[in-house]
């Protein structure tokens, strides 16, 4: 129990990576939601089909969990690709990156997660390569230093960030198609939910499917993974796979978790700002020194459901509480605020 509430909830973990894949949509008609991207990327592609081309390189943006790397593998399967799948921290030198994309062959897909954190050495090799499909690497240095030129073959570069504003101004240029994602609204999550029922082999009543999607913080990897902790403790509540609305509220409450979806972290950093900092504004650095807990996972993972769900605004000299949330904080029955720091 104690590990599951240390798990911060819209973190990817192992199992979501391992559950997630045979979750994860194939096609782009099985993609709920995003009504304007998939319309978008449904026309893109009609059009590069048509004329016989790769798709333009393109970006994601948005909050974790939204999609963006299904969206990457959709693409390459409508468009009948090979996908190569690599993360900008994982590429730590030029020579590996030169290897990536000198085995890429003509039409394949190359996705990048987390692109806003590649270094600027291997940053600068993208340019050529996703404007001209060239790159220029120096061997050497001084008056032995000499140029080899790589020829590459057309592809997709698909970027995917959680940070637009980290992206360079040259790379942000270099795509020409991008789309932010959204968080879902709940009747989507409650048929994403569904499916995933279908698949995980569970029934899932239509409240119960409504229930957890209310909690899942517009974010459909949440969906999935209350889903999943749902279905345990049906499982071993009641030895069965049927899924009420009333069992999820029992597995919500064991997992602390409130009908507007927060949980303990969410009420520890409220609380905080309200207690140490007078309701903010308090810089991001500061708040999350108080937390103890690391500046990207809040700035990530936690804070942009907040802000959507008009908890926390975002001002020039820090985050501060909304009425809503000073409300929220008032009506917690005592102790339920979260331990502090
Ligand atoms: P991101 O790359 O944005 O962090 P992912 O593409 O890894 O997000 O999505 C997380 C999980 O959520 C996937 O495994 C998939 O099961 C599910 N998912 C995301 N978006 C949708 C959607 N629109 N429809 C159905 N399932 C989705």
């Amino acid at each position: 129990m104690d590990e599951i509430k240390r798990v911060v909830f819209n973190r990817e973990t192992e199992e979501d990576q391992v559950v997630g894949i045979s979750l994860r949509p194939g096609r782009l008609k099985d993609f709920v939601g995003q009504k304007d991207v998939v319309h978008g990327l449904q026309v893109a592609m009609a059009a590069a089909k048509k004329r016989g081309e790769p798709l333009e390189h393109t970006l994601f943006s948005g909050p974790p969990g939204l999609g963006k790397t299904s969206l990457a593998h959709i693409i390459a399967h409508e468009m009948g690709s090979r996908i190569t799948v690599t993360s900008g921290p994982a590429i730590d030198r030029a020579g590996d990156f030169i290897g990536i994309l000198t085995n890429l062959e003509a039409g394949d897909i190359l996705f990048i997660d987390e692109i806003h954190r590649l270094s600027k050495t291997v940053e600068e090799f993208l340019y050529p390569a996703m404007e001209n499909f060239k790159i220029d690497f120096i061997v050497d240095k001084g008056p032995y230093a000499k140029t080899i030129n790589f020829n590459l073959k057309p592809f997709t570069l698909i970027g995917a960030t959680t940070r637009s504003g980290l992206l360079t101004t040259p790379l942000r240029n270099r795509f020409g198609i991008f789309f932010h994602l959204e968080f879902y609204e709940e009747q989507d999550l409650a048929a994403i939910v569904g499916a995933s029922a279908v698949k995980l082999n569970v029934v899932l009543e239509a409240d119960a499917a409504r229930a957890i999607a209310r909690r899942a913080r517009g974010t459909p990897r949440i969906a999935n993974r209350l889903l999943r902790r749902v279905r345990d403790h049906v499982q071993v509540k009641t030895g069965t796979n049927h899924i009420k609305s009333s069992v999820v509220e029992e597995a919500m409450g064991a997992l602390r978790i409130d009908t507007a979806g927060l949980d303990d972290l969410d009420r520890r950093l409220l609380s905080i700002i309200k207690t140490h900092y007078s309701g903010g504004p308090v810089g991001i650095e500061a708040l999350c020194a108080t937390l103890n807990e690391e500046t990207d996972t809040i700035v990530d993972v936690v804070e942009p459901f907040l802000l959507k769900a008009g908890f926390l605004r975002r001002t020039g000299r820090g985050r501060e509480l909304t009425e809503a949330a000073d409300k929220y904080l008032r009506d917690l029955p005592a102790g339920k605020a979260g331990k502090a720091a």
